[in-house]
């Protein structure tokens, strides 16, 4: 179920996501609105904002449900690597602090696991932009100062 179907399929205020409480004309709470307490439409349409601008829609499969650490082709070291990564991944995931680097070959694993943390952000709320090493080479970095990170501004 998308978020979406779930806002239409809400019984309670019938997608409007928000609800007014039956009390007398006298009462402070008379023709406020609420936050629907079923689906709390408002925070669904956050989230869905945010997926909408996570960059991630090419990347959908690339969950920590579909991560693989268990190949044939790799020996147990490389299995063992892929295990490590995976939970670090996870813990980073769980409290997204600072920053975690991948290293290693193409095809690896790298972006997956990128992708897996910034599925897990944007299903938290947090505001997330997935952007791929070569994208970002390609992009943002050459607006970063090469010795602090921070953003440069354009020469007028
Ligand atoms: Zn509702």
């Amino acid at each position: 179920m998308t978020t979406n179907e779930a806002i239409l399929l809400c019984e309670v205020c019938g997608g409007m996501g928000v609800i007014t409480r039956a009390v007398p004309i006298d009462h402070p709470d008379f023709g406020k609105s609420f936050p629907c307490p079923n689906c709390n439409t408002a925070a669904l349409r956050r989230r869905d904002s945010i997926a909408r601008m996570s960059n991630l829609e090419h990347f959908q499969d690339k969950t920590f449900a579909t991560f693989q650490t268990e190949l044939t082709y790799l020996d147990e070291r490389q299995n063992a690597a892929l295990r490590i990564a995976l939970d670090r991944a996870l813990g980073f995931a769980q409290q997204p602090r600072g920053w975690l680097l991948f290293m290693g070959n193409t095809g690896t694993g790298k972006t997956h696991l990128a992708a897996a943390i910034a599925h897990e952000a944007v299903a938290r709320s947090i505001r997330t932009i997935f952007v791929t090493a070569p994208d970002f080479a390609g992009s943002s970095a050459r607006h970063l100062c090469a010795q602090c990170g921070s953003q440069l501004r354009p020469a007028l």
